[in-house]
């Protein structure tokens, strides 16, 4: 395979932060779709930025997400008191 070679170098036509921005879609397409195309090294490289901000999405979503329940908790809580009003209460006792 003398493709493998070729892969690991690291392309200089496209920078970091070029990549990064495609990955993160702020830059409008162009020049680099068209490079992206023929240039498996860079492909990968917006491939490998993307993986990572999407990890970092969902790494943001579940501390959000347990915010939200820590919140709720609490709510439940004061909801138990409800429950005990309920409960059927001995009217006489002979
Ligand atoms: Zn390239």
């Amino acid at each position: 395979m003398t493709s493998d070679a070729d892969s690991n170098q690291i392309c200089s036509t496209i920078d970091d932060d070029t990549i990064e921005l495609h990955a993160m879609r702020r830059l409008p397409e162009g020049p680099i779709r068209d490079h992206l195309g023929v240039c498996p090294s860079c492909k990968e490289r917006v491939a490998e930025q993307r993986a990572w901000i999407l990890d970092l999405k969902h790494a943001l979503e579940r501390f959000e997400a347990k915010e939200v329940s820590n919140a709720d908790g609490l709510d439940t809580a004061d909801g138990g008191d409800e429950e005990i009003q309920n409960e059927p209460k001995p009217k006489f006792i002979s």
